[in-house]
Parts: structure tokens; C-alpha cells; sequence
């Protein structure tokens, strides 16, 4: 018989049992991992208050891990048990149409990989093939298990290509995906960068982080400050990961004729946006957005994060056990954390 583990099992939508489940056996190409660290993330907050149809319950929640290897399947090379590792939540197949065009996020057979808030995660092979990542001895288990927000911050951010010395706006500032943004931003040399939120607390993150001008548009109109700052013209670009229809418009509205727009943050299928076609078109306005990421950018934001060039320490509030998972979550739902680290 296997061995049981704990793990904390999504039963049904906001509801969560600590579970003992059999520790996987990692088969053909899969990898064993002991969970030293997952972080919490947005997505699995969503899968927690609104379930998703393409995971439905019951599921172990969690993606985002380090620890180290336990158990390699067979067929695995270049990996050694007791090896510190991390790896992406999602894996490409390579081969598919979208594969072959570069546009792995897309993959016809992208593998995800949820289980990390349990004492034991199993790998799928693909992600072993194409994205499981050594830790470096200086880099924290809870620093690394920060993979994929910035796996899909890379991408976004290669679309949207901000300059040295241009003004960029970041609107859902305070959250974990704004404040990689905003060192990415400080990486890139741009000169002006404007935080938008709505928590006093997650908005100081960002100040630490980079961020020139802070505005919560709970008590100030984004756009009015903006044009003071802009001489009237607006932003050159504008980053939206809030998530919201609002957002959205509002970054059209701060940008400037000639700039950029790029959403990030995901609105439920079916959702409409109101434009002003004028402003986009005879302003010239470019719109990108961006969804994941591809193993080529997992592999960047490996890099980014293991020399220490984006800290994701300060994204990570606060450390608690798997028992108090519930807690870690309303603490997010709350606005009091950015990511809590749960640690098995
Ligand atoms: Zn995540
Ligand atoms: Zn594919």
C-alpha cells in the first residue's frame, strides 16, 4: 500500500478538506517532489471562491512549489533525488500546431500541474522535459516557488516592450503580478513609473519596489493625475493586471496617442468592453494582451529569479502551515497578503 500524505483537497467551491491521500508514484518521465514551500496564488483563490470548469473539484489546490526531489519515474535524466527544485505550472507538448509556431501558450495539449499544497506534488512528464528548474543554493524555496506569475509577466512583457526613459503606468498595483511588472520595468530602465491601486498597503509594495507615483483611485481620479503629469498627453504605456472591465477601459483612457495598452488581467468569456474607437484608431493606440507563457519563457524567468535580478521575496507577506490554508486564503481575499507562503 502507499503511503498516506496530507493534503488540502478542493471538495467543492469554498470549501477545502485536509485530506489523507496516497503519496504518488511517479511513472514514466514524472518526477516525486517533497513540497518544502507553495505560494498562494490568484488562480487558486479563484478555483477556491468560484471553481473553474476546466478544473473541477475535488483537486488538490496549489502550483506553485519548491522542494526537492523524492522519487524519479523512470526514464528521467539529468535530475538527481534530493535535488532542490521548481517548475512551471504548465508544460507545452512542443509539437502541436501552436507549438511549431512558437505560440506554446496556446498548445492543443497544454499539461497543468496542480498538488503542491500537499507534503507531495507529482510532476507531469512534459513539465519535467521542458520546465523543471534546479534551485540555486542562495535562492529560498518560497522565493523559487514564484515561477509561473513571472513565466506570464515575461511574455506579456516582450508584446508590450517597455523603453528606457519612457512613462508607464501600472494599474492593479500592489498585486503579485504588478509588482514583477514594476522590477521588470525598473530592469528595462524606464524612467516614470505610475502605480494605480486601491489598498494603501499593497501600494507601498510597489513604491519599494520602483514605483515613482502612487495613486489610489479610491481617493484620487487616475486619469486627472496622469494629465498633470503628462503635460496632458497621457502615458506612453499602459499595463493593465487588475482584472477588471474598469481596468481595462481605464487604460485606453491614460494612454497617449501613439502608445501602448496591454492587458493582462483575464475577464470571464463573454465580457464586453466599451472603447472609444476614435481615440484608439486616429490616436494611434496599439492593444496587446497576453495570456501564459512558453517553456522559452519559463526558462527567462528561471534566469530572472535565480540571479537574484527579480526579487520575489517581498511578494511573499507571510509564512503559514497547510492547516491554516483556509486562513492563507480569506488573508488574500482580504487584500492583507500578497502571497502566503503554506508550508507543508
Ligand atoms: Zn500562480
Ligand atoms: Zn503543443
Amino acid at each position: 500500500m502507499n503511503k498516506l500524505m496530507k493534503a488540502a483537497v478542493l471538495v467543492r467551491e469554498g470549501e477545502i478538506e485536509l485530506k489523507e491521500i496516497p503519496v504518488p508514484i511517479p511513472g514514466q518521465g514524472e518526477v516525486l517532489v517533497r513540497v518544502r514551500a507553495a505560494t498562494t496564488c490568484g488562480t487558486d483563490l479563484k478555483l477556491y471562491t468560484r471553481g473553474h470548469p476546466k478544473f473541477p473539484p475535488p483537486l488538490t489546490l496549489g502550483h506553485e512549489f519548491g522542494g526537492e526531489i523524492a522519487q524519479l519515474g523512470p526514464g528521467v535524466e539529468g535530475f538527481s533525488q534530493g535535488a532542490r527544485v521548481t517548475a512551471n505550472v504548465f508544460g507545452e507538448c512542443g509539437d502541436c500546431f501552436y507549438c511549431r509556431k512558437g505560440q506554446g501558450n496556446l498548445c492543443e495539449r497544454l499539461v497543468y500541474n496542480f498538488g503542491a499544497f500537499a507534503e507531495y506534488n507529482l510532476i507531469p512528464a512534459s513539465i519535467v522535459r521542458k520546465t523543471l528548474f534546479p534551485i540555486p543554493d542562495q535562492i529560498s524555496d518560497a522565493e523559487a516557488a514564484v515561477l509561473e506569475p513571472l513565466v506570464c509577466v515575461v511574455h506579456a512583457f516582450k508584446k508590450i516592450n517597455p523603453k528606457a526613459g519612457e512613462t508607464v503606468a501600472v494599474i492593479g498595483a500592489g498585486g503579485a503580478i504588478s509588482l514583477l511588472f514594476i522590477q521588470m520595468l525598473v530592469l528595462a530602465e524606464v524612467e516614470d513609473i505610475i502605480a494605480i491601486g486601491h489598498s494603501d498597503f499593497r501600494l507601498q509594495k510597489a513604491g519599494q519596489l520602483g514605483a515613482k507615483v502612487s495613486v489610489n483611485a479610491k481617493k484620487q481620479d487616475p486619469q486627472q493625475v496622469i494629465r498633470d503629469l503628462s503635460g496632458g498627453r497621457g502615458v506612453d504605456a499602459a499595463i493593465e493586471c487588475a482584472g477588471t472591465r474598469e481596468a481595462w477601459e481605464k487604460a485606453v483612457d491614460i494612454t497617449r496617442p501613439g502608445g501602448r495598452v496591454l492587458w493582462f488581467g483575464g475577464l470571464p468569456g463573454g465580457t464586453k468592453i466599451a472603447l472609444d474607437a476614435g481615440k484608439v484608431h486616429y490616436g494611434g493606440i496599439d492593444l496587446y494582451n497576453s495570456h501564459g507563457g512558453t517553456a522559452a519563457d519559463a526558462r527567462r524567468a528561471s534566469e530572472l529569479i535565480f540571479s537574484g535580478d527579480i526579487r520575489t521575496h517581498p511578494l511573499i507577506t507571510e509564512e503559514l502551515p497547510l492547516t491554516e490554508i483556509e486562513q492563507a486564503f480569506q488573508k488574500m481575499r482580504a487584500g492583507e497578503a500578497v502571497k502566503v507562503a503554506i508550508i507543508p
